[in-house]
């Protein structure tokens, strides 16, 4: 796999991707999920986090397509997309279906792909 630079506190979530598990920050104080990359809960600003594993799935939040590229080695449209983990957490990732398919509120679910650069987590609309 090729290395990801990252801290001290992402290197549970980058292994866990390598590993196949989507993890996530969980504050063992008021249980209060958290992204990947907190060190301390902005519930009740303590410290002690715990790593746990997500159910992969949750909707839409908002979304936007990209019809204009930031550099010429990019394909367009592609979209950014927020979703809200069912764990309560709301991160930025892409949505692998046909953009003008994409709505707020549409449930979707992650998967692993693997990739010549390695394994991949990706979101696809929830199969039915
Ligand atoms: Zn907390």
């Amino acid at each position: 796999m090729a290395s990801v630079p990252y801290g001290p506190d992402m290197g549970h979530f980058w292994d866990g991707i390598a590993e196949g598990q989507f993890r996530y920050r969980k504050c063992n104080s008021c249980h209060t999920a958290l992204p990947s990359g907190s060190w301390v809960c902005p519930e009740c600003w303590s410290k002690d986090l715990n790593w746990e594993v997500a159910s992969g799935s949750g909707v839409v939040w908002s979304y936007v397509v990209y019809h204009r590229p930031f550099s010429p080695k990019e394909t367009v449209p592609y979209n950014v997309v927020l979703v809200d983990l069912d764990e309560g957490i709301r991160i930025v990732a892409t949505v692998d279906c046909p953009d003008e398919d994409l709505y707020v509120g549409m449930p979707v679910e992650s998967k692993f792909c693997e990739e010549t650069s390695g394994k991949k987590l990706k979101f696809y609309p929830l199969e039915k």
